[in-house]
């Protein structure tokens, strides 16, 4: 009961809070100050720039024994850690709530608030716009416009670093889509036979994001922003003239004319590889750059390789490149991007734990000693280790070793902005002065809004975390004051977990006493709908309501949420792990790291001083990595390796990215993609390589669709059905909730499972949605399959069958549906698992005496997971496409195979 509760956490607390401000106030003078404010002036100085002359300036708008390796794990790829979420046992609840609308909002097309539909007058898309623009105003990074401009006329690179919230996303590209070098340009560039011909190179920015979901919000919201036109997707209204649209894997929304191009990480790797030149863009904004997920690292990469190279294929002109990120992260990355010939002593490939740019860290040293307002008004934001790991005192920080910079010998490479900077030959009459910097890179700092965040640790470790998080959360709503914004972020690691807590909450919330604010829970994880998500980017309307949203750690740095002055931070959150030993991959909930905990922090005190709960010790706290290990170091680099040799690297052991994963990994990957017969003997990419790495699909995936048109196998039609279920953003069968739905769905699941497993269940199923022609919406409620995820999965499998023609795999289009439902024969089962056998051969095992399973690589213990059609079941041997390690190592998306069909796809 809440109010039993209240007493009993209330003790915990204090001894917390105890805790917490003494370690704030033991903490040495100098660890006080918040890096939110080292920079207020950015890295160069400031310039004085009055509004008038910040304004718009003048420019047009506008391969032995083959012994086969692990594959990359059949995770639908987002490219960034931790934001996969596992099947929720809560999707039901989704479903049937009134508040988060989960299945119920694909009605609106996934879109939010779409104010600028097709119905929308220009006028109205004008007032919006005069509107939004006074919001825009107050953004911090609104004082730094005429800078962020003026970097990218004298500098072809620019790195910008800004606490979320201030703006980057949402303002950057809107500063430089009318600048004088963002237009579309025709030039002559010499063809592949040597002749010269007329293309036309630049005139749009593309903005790249780590998650869908961040590419189409801020679409929305920058269309709105600018007063633009942006058709609802699938509306089929593309002739609307716009300048602002988004293209994600299988859904482009591009009105004419468009300017800015929201893109994700691998949409944007796709187009580097069709157009090796990006003659399309003038810019490429990354964002988000301190995910590090492998498609950034390879992005950046590419980026550095256009930017340092022959310009010949743009006709000469440059392309603008700006890296954003939300921690200050940039010591590596400024001299990653710097031209070489000015860093002699850089070698690329070993940026991990390059945490700050020496300069930064002097321009911090500077703000310590001014101890100006903003200073003071922020210092209890800082936490007690954060400036010391930089390397300004370091005498109680456990992790000193983990930071190379703190010797500061080795920092040294990376003090260039200040000394390297040359002056501008002539000042330009309205922007202020300028800097050319002889790297190439210019570095700004945005200063966010930081109020003071005053952290409680739990006095002893928990036991359990989750009954922690749920004593807090009450806790807090039933103690703390809801004057203004008062609202909680709860960090969990997964979709599972959220909806277990939220189940919690809303136990307790139906037995609150009056006097109490109502409790609005809202769940914020990758795979919710935009509509839903946007409901906890927004405040409460509801009167003496609180919101608690609870999230992944999506809501880390890549979104906003509106009015939180509480976070509770369990302190893990789940990361993609390579785990050799087994040659695959699983999500593992991982306790985060300092940075992570940080940034966690920072999100309670942007509106206002804020507290932030950490359901851990602060001696765990101190235990913590200071940052995360990028992506590419921690993952099976097989599509790493493919994309590259598909954007022409031969030599892929030497190409200079920012972190380099060690050769055993590369020449594994090698190895795997020869065995898939993506490269040849000789090391050149294959024609089925160039394919695989064609499809917006993980490599698996790709080389399963070439094996079925094959004609031997000739099952392509099934493969696309498969591949298009397991691609969908979220799972397409949910599970149940209770023992009695739970039979339910076992009797209606029926017509669709199918005893060779979850591979063939997905063709029956996709098959009988097509056939269905009366109520697909009831068809689906009542096998408690994913409306969503189906409809995705009818998306991707149209547009796979379009790939395919177009690929000549298939000779044409299928008869449109309704097709009358026919029964996959065993026979025609049996050649499509042996078609999937052909990228996952390794991911099988065989059963064992025992009666358990035993994995062929490796040879460890596996179990069938609750989710599979077969659990629970005794088969010969299994394949699974995917796998998790939880309490247990769990197969995922299982089915029953034959040992000698593993034998035989292995070639052994
Ligand atoms: P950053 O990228 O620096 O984290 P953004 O540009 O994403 O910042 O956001 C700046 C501000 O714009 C946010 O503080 C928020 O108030 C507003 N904003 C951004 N996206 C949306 C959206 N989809 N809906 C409403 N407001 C938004
Ligand atoms: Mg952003």
């Amino acid at each position: 009961m809440p109010p039993k509760l209240h007493n009993k956490f209330q003790k915990d607390a204090e001894s917390a809070q105890d805790i917490g401000s003494r370690s704030s106030t033991s903490a040495p003078a100098a660890m006080k100050k918040s890096p939110a404010h080292h920079g207020a002036n950015g890295v160069k100085r400031m310039r004085d720039g009055s509004p008038k002359q910040n304004s718009t300036p003048q420019g047009s708008p506008h391969t032995n024994g083959l012994k086969k390796l692990g594959l990359v794990n059949a995770v639908k790829s987002t490219g960034s850690r931790g934001t996969q979420d596992s099947p929720g046992l809560g999707k039901k609840r989704i479903s049937s709530s009134g508040s988060s609308k989960g299945e119920q909002s694909t009605k609106r097309n996934g879109e939010f608030r779409d104010k600028a539909g097709p119905s929308t007058s220009n006028r109205d898309l004008e007032r919006t716009a005069a509107k939004l623009l006074e919001v825009r105003k107050t953004l911090p990074i609104w004082a730094k416009k005429a800078d962020i401009r003026w970097s990218l006329r004298n500098n072809d690179v620019l790195l910008l670093v800004g606490e979320t919230g201030s703006g980057k996303s949402t303002q950057v590209p809107q500063f430089l889509y009318t600048e004088p070098w963002c237009k579309k340009q025709t030039v002559k560039v010499q063809n592949k036979d040597g002749i010269l011909e007329e293309v036309s190179v630049g005139g749009v920015i593309a903005v790249t994001e780590p998650r869908r979901i961040a590419a189409t919000t801020l679409a929305q919201r920058v269309a709105r922003e600018v007063g633009s036109h942006l058709p609802t997707s699938g509306s089929g209204d593309r002739r609307t003239p716009g300048k602002v649209g988004y293209s994600v894997r299988f859904d482009s929304n591009l009105p004419v004319g468009y300017k800015i191009k929201f893109v994700t990480e691998g949409t944007l790797l796709q187009e580097m590889l069709r157009d090796p030149h990006l003659r399309q863009y003038s810019a490429v904004v990354v964002d988000e750059i301190h995910e590090r997920s492998v498609d950034v690292d390879l992005i950046a990469g590419f980026l550095r390789q256009i930017v340092h190279g022959d310009k010949s294929g743009r006709g000469g002109i440059p392309l603008k490149v700006v890296i954003m990120s939300a921690t200050l992260d940039l010591g590596g990355l400024e001299s990653y991007f710097s031209r070489p010939e000015t860093v002699p002593e850089y070698e690329p490939g070993k940026n991990h734990q390059r945490v700050f740019a020496e300069h930064l860290l002097e321009d911090q040293r500077l703000k310590l000693t001014t101890g100006d307002d903003q200073s003071r008004r922020t210092s209890t934001d800082s936490e007690s280790s954060y400036p010391s790991w930089g390397g300004i005192d370091s005498s109680d920080e456990a992790d000193a070793n983990s930071h190379p910079t703190d010797g500061n010998e080795e920092a040294q490479p990376f003090a260039l902005a200040e000394k390297k900077k040359l002056r501008t030959p002539e000042k330009v009459s309205g922007i202020p002065d300028g800097d050319i910097h002889e790297s190439g890179v210019a570095v700004e700092y945005v200063q966010g809004r930081a109020y003071d965040v005053e952290v409680l640790y739990r006095p002893t470790p928990t036991t359990d975390y989750m009954e922690s998080m749920l004593k807090t959360i009450l806790q807090i709503h039933t103690s703390e004051p809801l004057k203004g914004a008062g609202d909680i972020l709860a960090f969990l690691t997964g979709q599972e977990e959220i909806e277990a807590l939220r189940i919690q909450l809303e136990h307790y919330a139906g037995q609150l006493v009056k006097t109490v604010p109502r409790m609005k829970i809202l769940p914020l994880y990758g795979s919710l709908p935009a509509s839903a998500q946007q409901e906890a980017f927004e405040k409460a309307k509801e009167k003496f309501t609180r919101k608690i949203v609870l999230a992944t750690n999506i809501a880390e740095t890549s979104v906003t949420v509106s009015g939180v002055r509480y976070v509770v931070d369990c302190g893990k959150a789940k990361v993609k792990q390579y785990r050799p030993r087994l040659g695959m991959e699983s999500l593992l909930a991982k306790p985060i790291s300092k940075v992570s905990a940080i940034q966690r922090k920072g999100r309670a005190g942007r509106e206002g001083p804020g507290k932030c709960y950490r359901i851990y010790t602060e001696n765990d706290y101190s235990k913590l990595d200071m940052d995360e290990l990028p992506e590419i170091l921690r993952s099976d680099v097989i599509e790493a390796v493919l994309k590259m040799k598909a954007r022409g690297v031969d030599d892929v052991l030497s190409f200079p990215l920012m972190d380099s994963p060690d050769l055993v990994a590369m020449e594994k990957a090698l190895l795997q993609l020869h065995l898939m017969g993506a490269i040849t003997d000789d090391g050149k990419l294959s024609d089925t390589g160039k394919k695989m790495a064609a499809y917006p699909l993980p490599a698996t995936y790709g080389r399963v669709l070439i094996a079925a048109a094959e004609p031997q196998a000739d099952c392509l039609l099934e493969a696309i059905d498969v591949i298009s279920c397991l691609t969908a953003d979220a799972e397409i069968f949910m599970q149940a909730q209770s023992e009695e739905e739970r039979d339910d769905i076992e009797e209606n699941r029926k017509d669709l499972q199918r005893r060779e497993g979850d591979v063939i269940t997905y063709v029956t199923t996709v098959q009988r949605y097509a056939a269905e022609q009366t109520d697909r919406t009831e068809w689906c409620k009542k096998r408690l399959v994913s409306i969503r995820a189906m409809k995705m999965a009818m998306t991707i499998r149209k547009q796979l069958r379009t790939l395919c023609v177009s690929q000549k795999l298939l000779k044409d289009m299928p008869p449109p549906d309704p097709q009358p439902f026919e029964p996959i024969s065993p026979e025609r089962a049996e050649v499509l698992l042996r078609t999937f056998l052909v990228s996952f051969a390794t991911k099988t095992a065989v059963l064992a005496p025992d009666g358990s399973y035993l994995t062929t690589q490796g040879r460890n213990i596996i179990a069938i997971h609750p989710s599979s059609v077969l659990h629970g079941q005794k088969k010969e041997a299994i394949m699974f496409l995917e796998h998790v390690w939880t309490a247990k190592n769990y197969a995922k998306k299982v089915s029953a195979i034959q040992a000698n069909w593993i034998i035989e796809a292995l070639g052994v």
